[in-house]
């Protein structure tokens, strides 16, 4: 029986009485889309984070790209962020017609550099979005100082790192906004697509709210020119029981980083580190090694899964190489790429199968 490294089937399996109950009462209620669930959900979720309003989208990709527009990021502005991330975070920027500046990561955190986003400023920059990466946040604080010295706004992609922390307080409140997904997979998942914009500004979540829904304050009254990317109300009261076990989740997971970290010390792959400026949510546990497609192979051989994120870099993808940001531009990116393994990482992973999964890895050598 294989490992999977990620398995979102079983979160329905641990929660399915709460998932079924809440299937049948919006089923029942006659209201689909941008009703009493969704309005819940954006209340509950935003005082998870700890920000003042929530606005729910249809997607971590809208999320990033209704943020950008509501900050009025178009076409002529530059906004910078990492090649080492999920290509969404790159084609938000394009989608609302700005350029994307791809810089390097830190080799420890693996996420945004703050010099190389000093860099990478030019008088075209409106914004930059560090990417808070397996769960992992990014050093804010100098990207911050970065920011408010250039005057550039700061849009937090946290679609990996539900409930992280930074010097205390959670990921999303940071930056002038914060953008989460909730894809099946990622730590607050949905059964479906879905997302949300977190902001500590409530008019700049109203201005999410507008342009996810064609503009409208009134209904067929469009105040400002938007489209539709709503989160639906079947996801919204899904997210709602899976909000309730997050913190229960993201401990899990951190009691299972904990158990690899014990096994796999001294072993064959190099660890991933937890940075002192925060608490790690463990969306993705991934370690690194110079034989990494081997390692792979012989893991699959053994019955257990895993995943590469990512295998190629944004700035290497044929879509991007017209950014002309070519080979050899970003070396830690690259050789993150070349040697980066995701373990199988689920809250409801056994403690026994992360023991076959360390025991596994330490064979090989
Ligand atoms: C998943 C992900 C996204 C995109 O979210 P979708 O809901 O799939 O559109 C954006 N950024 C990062 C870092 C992600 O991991």
């Amino acid at each position: 029986m294989t490992i999977p490294w990620a398995n979102p089937q079983a979160a329905y399996v641990a929660y399915q009485v709460e998932i079924d109950a809440a299937l049948r009462r919006v089923l029942q209620s006659g209201c689909y889309i941008l009703g009493p669930e969704v309005e819940a959900f954006e209340a509950e979720f935003a005082a998870y984070c700890g920000a003042a309003a929530a606005a729910g989208v249809g997607s971590g990709t809208e999320a990033l790209h209704l943020a950008l527009a509501a900050l009025g990021i178009g076409p002529g502005d530059e906004v910078v962020t990492v090649a080492h991330t999920a290509v969404a975070t790159v084609s938000a920027i394009e989608m609302c017609g700005a350029r994307p500046v791809l810089v390097d990561v830190d080799p420890a955190s693996y996420t945004l550099d703050p010099q190389a986003l000093r860099a990478g400023i030019t008088p075209r920059t409106r914004a930059v979005i560090p990417v808070h990466l397996y769960g992992q946040a990014a050093d804010l604080d100098p990207i911050l100082d970065v920011a408010r010295r250039q005057g550039i706004a700061v849009v937090e992609d946290c679609a990996q790192a539900h409930g992280a922390t930074y010097r205390g307080r959670r990921v999303g409140t940071w930056g002038d906004v914060g953008c989460f997904s909730f894809y099946p997979t990622k730590n607050l998942g949905a059964f479906g697509d879905g997302g949300a914009v977190v902001s500590c500004d409530a008019a700049l979540a109203e201005r999410v709210r507008l342009l996810r829904q064609y503009g409208w304050r009134e209904r067929y009254t469009s105040s400002i020119a938007g489209w539709n990317s709503r989160l639906d109300e079947l996801q919204a009261a899904l997210l709602r029981v899976r909000l309730a076990h997050l913190e229960e989740d993201n401990a899990r997971r951190r009691r299972l980083a904990g158990l690899y970290g014990g096994r796999l010390a001294g072993g064959p792959v190099a660890l991933p580190a937890e940075m002192p400026y925060g608490e790690h949510v463990y969306h993705l546990y991934v370690v690194r090694s110079a034989w990494r497609d081997e390692l792979q192979r012989f893991l699959a051989a053994r019955g257990v899964q895993t995943g590469i994120h990512y295998p190629v870099p944004v700035h290497l993808q044929p879509a991007y190489s017209r950014l002309g940001c070519g080979p050899g531009a970003l070396p830690v990116t690259e050789r993150l790429a070349a040697e980066i393994l995701s373990l199988p990482m689920f809250p409801e992973l056994s403690a026994d199968d992360a023991g076959r999964v360390a025991a596994a890895v330490c064979e090989f050598a």
